[in-house]
This record gives C-alpha cells, sequence and structure tokens, in this order.
C-alpha cells in the first residue's frame, strides 16, 4: 500500500485509534521468552499465525518498548520499519486474500521500569497487566480484544523461580540452571488478558464445582497466610454458576503478586491481583471478597465474551460490579438497592466527567487507563439495575444467561446487548436503553421516580476519587477504596478497587 511509506494503522476503535490493525485476522500466538532478571529485556520470539482478510502488500503490527531483530514471513525474511507504536512488514511477496501466514518476530520485550503497562515488576520477577493497550509493549500482536486467537507461552527462567501463565501446563524441561515452561490456553483469548507470572510462587491446587481445576500462584513465603482467602474461590465459581451457569475456561485461580499496581485486573483464567489486598487490614472481609468476585465475574464478561470496542467497556464493568454488588448484597454486607441509589445520585456527575456508559470519553494521551472511570462502573450497573427493574428480574437472569451462551469465546457490542434484552424481554428496549446508554442525564429510575441526583456539591466532578478525567492517580501502597473497615459502606460511592484500575494506577 502507502506511497508514503510505514505509518501507524488501527481498526478505528473510538477510543483508541492506533489499536489493532486491518486486513489480517490473528488465530494463534506461539510467545517465547527467555527471562535472566527484572531489570533486562527478554529475548523473545512470537510467531503470529493469520488469515489475511484483504491482499496485503504490508501488515501492521502493534509492537512497542523491544528491539525488533528480524521478521519472517512465511519462512522469508521480510523487511520491516518501525511507525509510531506499530510495526510495519513488507513481505516479499503479497499475501492474497483468504491466505493463511506466519509472521516470526525475533526480538526484545522490555520490562523497561514496569510501570507503564505490560510487564509489571514485582518484588520476585514479573507478572503482566495489558489492559487496555498494553499487551504490544510485550509482544508484536495485533493488540485489539476484537481479534481473539489461541495462545501458547514458552518461558524460560532460572530453576528457582516459577513461571506460571494462562491456561494449563503443556510441559516443563529443565536444562542444567535454567527451565522452560509451557502453557496453552484451550479458549481464545484477548490480548489485553494475556497473564505470565514469573517469580518466587507457590502453586497450589484445589477443586472447583464438577471437577473444575482450581490453581492458585501465590508468593511461596505466604502461601499459609493467604490459603483462607483462597479457600473462598470454589465457592464464588458456584455462586457465578448458579447466576449465570457454566464457568466458561478449562481453570481458574488468582495471582497473588509482590506489587503495588493500584488495581486487580481479570487476566484469563489467572486474575492479578496485589498482595497488599489480602495481608493489610484496611479493608473489611466481605469487601476483599467482593473484589474476588468481580474478577472472577469478569471471566464470563469482559473475557469469554470480549468488547468489539473500547467503548463497550461497560459491558464487562458494568457486568463485573453487578455481580460484586450483588454478592455483597446477598451476603448481607451492603444492600444492593442502597448501593443503586448511591450510584444514582452520583450518576449524573459520572456521566458529566466521563461521558455516558456506552460513550465514554477517551481517557487523556499517555493516561490510557483513565478511561476505566466510575461511569463505567457503578454507573453501569446502575444501568443493568434500571433495566432489571424495567423487565423484571426472571427477564434479566435469562437475559444474562444467554448472553455469555452466544457470545461465548467471542466478541460482542452493546447494540448485540440491547438486541438480545429486546428478544429475551420480548419487546423493543431500544427506547428505554438508549438513553441510560449514551444520554447526558440519567433517566428515571424505574419503580424509585424519588431517586434523584445528590445536589451540588456533592455531584461535582472530582469530589470524589477517580470521578475526575485525568485526576491524579495516587500510587500509595494498597490505595484503593475508601472504604475501611467500620466505615459505612454508604461513603463509597465511587467505584472502588478492582478494579481500582480505576481510580489508582502506577505511572
Ligand atoms: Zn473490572
Amino acid at each position: 500500500m502507502s506511497p508514503a511509506g510505514p505509518r501507524p494503522l488501527g481498526i478505528g476503535d473510538p477510543l483508541y485509534p492506533r489499536l489493532g490493525n486491518p486486513g489480517y485476522d490473528v488465530t494463534a500466538y506461539d510467545i517465547t521468552l527467555d527471562y535472566r532478571r527484572a531489570d533486562r529485556p527478554l529475548d523473545a520470539v512470537t510467531t503470529i499465525d493469520a488469515r489475511a482478510t484483504a491482499g496485503l502488500r504490508t501488515l501492521n503490527l502493534d509492537f512497542t518498548q523491544g528491539t525488533v531483530r528480524s521478521v519472517r514471513v512465511d519462512g522469508a525474511p521480510a523487511a520491516f520499519a518501525a511507525a509510531g507504536e506499530d510495526l510495519v512488514i513488507t513481505p516479499r511477496t503479497r499475501l492474497e486474500r483468504g491466505a493463511d501466514f506466519r509472521v516470526t518476530v525475533r526480538h526484545t520485550s522490555d520490562p523497561g521500569d514496569g510501570a507503564s503497562g505490560g510487564w509489571v515488576r514485582t518484588r520476585d520477577g514479573l507478572a503482566m497487566a495489558n489492559q487496555a493497550d498494553a499487551a504490544h509493549r510485550v509482544f508484536p500482536c495485533n493488540d485489539h480484544p476484537s481479534d481473539k486467537a489461541r495462545f501458547t507461552f514458552r518461558v524460560t527462567a532460572p530453576k528457582n523461580l516459577t513461571v506460571v501463565a494462562g491456561g494449563l501446563p503443556a510441559g516443563r524441561v529443565r536444562e542444567g540452571a535454567r527451565t522452560t515452561w509451557s502453557y496453552r490456553l484451550a479458549h481464545p483469548m484477548a490480548t489485553e488478558l494475556a497473564q505470565v507470572s514469573i517469580g518466587r510462587s507457590a502453586v497450589l491446587h484445589r477443586t472447583g464445582p464438577h471437577g473444575l481445576p482450581v490453581r492458585d500462584v501465590v508468593p511461596a513465603a505466604d502461601r499459609k497466610k493467604l490459603e483462607k482467602w483462597l479457600a473462598r474461590t470454589p465457592g464464588q465459581l458456584s455462586w457465578m454458576e448458579k447466576k449465570v451457569g457454566p464457568y466458561p475456561f478449562e481453570d481458574y485461580g488468582v495471582l497473588i503478586s509482590q506489587a503495588t499496581t493500584g488495581f486487580e485486573l481479570e487476566t484469563q483464567t489467572l486474575s492479578l491481583f496485589e498482595r497488599g489486598l489480602f495481608t493489610g487490614d484496611e479493608f473489611p472481609r466481605w469487601y476483599v471478597e467482593s473484589i474476588m468476585l468481580h474478577e472472577l465475574a469478569h471471566q464470563w464478561f469482559g473475557d469469554s465474551v470480549s468488547p468489539r470496542r473500547w467503548s463497550d467497556l461497560w459491558l464487562n464493568e458494568g457486568h463485573a460490579t453487578w455481580y460484586e454488588a450483588l454478592y455483597a448484597d446477598q451476603y448481607g454486607k451492603e444492600s444492593l438497592e442502597r448501593r443503586m441509589r448511591l450510584a444514582y445520585e452520583q450518576s449524573d456527575a459520572w456521566r458529566a466527567a466521563g461521558g455516558p456508559p456506552a460513550a465514554p470519553r477517551p481517557a487523556e494521551p499517555g493516561k490510557q487507563i483513565g478511561l476505566f472511570r466510575p461511569i463505567v462502573y457503578d454507573g453501569s450497573a446502575l444501568v443493568l439495575y434500571a433495566l432489571r427493574e424495567r423487565i423484571g428480574r426472571a427477564a434479566f437472569e435469562r437475559l444474562e444467561r444467554q448472553w455469555v451462551v452466544r457470545h461465548r469465546d467471542g466478541v460482542a457490542s452493546t447494540t448485540d446487548f440491547v438486541r438480545l434484552a429486546s428478544e429475551v424481554a420480548g419487546k423493543d428496549l431500544n427506547g428505554f436503553l438508549h438513553p441510560w446508554l449514551y444520554g447526558r442525564k440519567t433517566p428515571t429510575m424505574p419503580g424509585h421516580p424519588d431517586w434523584k441526583p445528590a445536589p451540588k456539591p456533592d455531584a461535582k466532578p472530582g469530589a470524589k476519587p477517580g470521578a475526575k478525567p485525568g485526576a491524579k492517580p495516587t500510587t500509595k501502597p494498597g490505595a484503593k477504596p475508601s472504604t475501611k473497615p467500620g466505615a459505612k459502606p454508604a461513603a463509597r460511592s465511587t467505584p472502588h478497587g478492582p478494579t481500582a484500575r480505576h481510580t489508582v494506577k502506577p505511572e
């Protein structure tokens, strides 16, 4: 293509215009990493199997923060050049539409300071946090959740370290002082959900409902101390399965890392948590458990069913917050209705600060995490509450169950959700849902006409942490939600936690 020379491309995501690339569909990634020390770039080989969806003279991958040594397409050396955060590849011969092809990139993967997304530096090694747009800081890829693919990881590390990735083990080979660990995911995955943990970890196994393998990865020295939390997962899996149906993947577990990320993250089959969430006495037990439940709920909402565009993020966070809130409600710790009323009070201010749920405002450049604002958490759970009030509990629960079945291992949009809701409820819900999803003002809550936006100054954007776009994130260790033991949960009308991706981001 381009007579003008290599240039970065995107698939037209309204929030991240340069993410993803046109003209092909990735079917599989095979990522080989060679780890020596956390402060050194890893040597890497990323092999991508893809199919051309258009004739291609050049193709772009998203990649930055590493050195590319060579590129081959179907085994033949290919020319390459960097353009913005893209790697522009010119194969020797044009790729025809419909052709399957393989790209092999030899490169380094640089953890840098571990604070710009992608690799996270931990006290004992590395973990990964790629959401929303940082996978391409780790490996070359089509870095958009609308292009899911199979993943295999092969990681070589010093023999005293333990490597775990999402999915199931696919072999381990010891050679001298180094061990190579392989993992494969059984279901397609978005690049943003990849997880590789390298550290002094214990890997603990237990069994979830109907024999589901549960595998947790924790700092080896903390395994006893963390057991009371880890023991909750099988019950949480059963709880979620009762709500929405079978767990969608081959295994699950939590990765507790010795890092101060300021957030937790739903990496596929192995959710990432900060150690400090569990070891401090800052948060009441029910609260910590509801955050665990939030990340678990994402395995259905966000992981198995991925957003078509990042503006569909509310489908991830609204649902995860919904089940988190329902869980706290059922355990008698925080009434759902009360939490929703408080969200209602803030909703207009959240919309003013971050845009409506399904058309959020882009994050400021360099602060991509700024997208994770209150409006996509409690502000979007509120939309689900409104919908349940409108169509009734039975129809709402049918909708939720059908949603995760219909779009399992796939990609879905807000339009798909409105369509299915209408289908399940047996009435056209466009007119009802449109203002809830796209309106500048929060519509009247069905069944609660007395709910009103909070009067100013409470409703002033920025009055609450995280409510203001571009608000300076605090990176204080363990900084999280505003809920302290003894504090009335009422005090917390911000999205808290997971989760606090939202309010707190490493810089
Ligand atoms: Zn979340």
